[in-house]
């Protein structure tokens, strides 16, 4: 079974918090100029995305990638999690 698959079979798309909330606090998520995050960007990151949008509670920056690791570990826990066939 692939990820997709597994993401598709167990609606996972809905469970996961869209691109609007903090995850950590719960914060409305702002739009937030790259030039203003990159200082704490990890490199890849920093090459590889544009848009950042940034929580006014915590002050976490947040970019899509952050969501499709989240998406992913959250895959592997429902793999985990099923009975050995
Ligand atoms: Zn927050």
């Amino acid at each position: 079974m692939t990820v997709a698959e597994v993401v598709r079979r167990f609606d996972l798309y809905g469970s996961t918090a869209p691109f609007g909330r903090c995850l950590e606090c719960n914060g409305v998520l702002e739009d937030v100029a790259k030039a203003e995050v990159e200082g704490r960007l990890p490199p890849r990151t920093r090459q590889d995305f544009e848009e950042f949008r940034r929580c006014p509670g915590c002050g976490r920056v947040y970019w899509k990638g952050s969501h499709y690791d989240r998406l992913r570990d959250l895959v592997e826990e429902v793999l985990s999690e099923r009975p050995p066939s």
